[in-house]
């Protein structure tokens, strides 16, 4: 006879309160406060800045990214644990904020070869012609993340992208070996 499996499916309540007359939302996690971008705005905003800057738009969106997955580590850094473990944590808070369902391959103890698979990417999620990847954002957070978590640099890059019909937007890291990245 097939088990009945009793599984607790998250709510958003285990990880956000709201303060409806403040209009706050709070982080239950690690106790900052939140706000909600819809991703029709996200695409909107991806377009203007890159017919306002043209090419600059793409290092101005890597660096957004960047800073805030410097952000995140910045947030989980105060939990112990080896870098593995602090990317499953980092992983379901992406998760529970609504940014897809990220998985990582890869060597995690080092973090000198890595893959982010973002399936469901909100990044893209609005994208009207699915020509070329457009995750800068999405690329710029991941390498500020590992950059931050390993304590070393590495060169991020959207390898795969969901626009093209691949089903899920995927980023490479590699390490930057010392002696190119003293050239940097
Ligand atoms: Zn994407």
């Amino acid at each position: 006879m097939q088990q009945l499996e009793l599984v607790q499916v998250p709510k958003i309540d285990d990880f956000y309160s709201m303060n409806y007359e403040k209009g706050e939302i709070h982080l239950r996690g690690v106790k900052g406060r939140a706000f909600v971008l819809p991703t029709q705005a996200w695409a909107a905003l991806r377009v203007l800045l890159s017919k306002s800057f043209k090419d600059d738009a793409v290092p101005f969106m890597l660096q957004m990214g960047y800073a805030v997955g410097i952000s995140f580590v910045m947030q989980v850094k105060k939990l112990e644990g080896k870098p593995g473990k602090l990317i499953k944590i980092l992983l379901s808070i992406a998760k529970s904020s609504g940014w897809g369902q990220f998985s990582v391959e890869g060597d995690m103890d080092n973090g000198t070869e890595l893959t982010v698979i973002a399936e469901n990417c909100p990044f893209c999620h609005n994208e009207s012609s699915p020509q070329l990847p457009v995750c800068y954002f999405l690329v710029g957070f991941v390498n500020g993340l590992i950059d931050y978590l390993y304590g070393k640099r590495h060169k991020a890059n959207e390898t795969e992208y969901r626009g093209m019909g691949q089903g899920a937007c995927v980023v490479t890291i590699r390490e930057i070996p010392v002696e190119i990245e003293e050239k940097l």
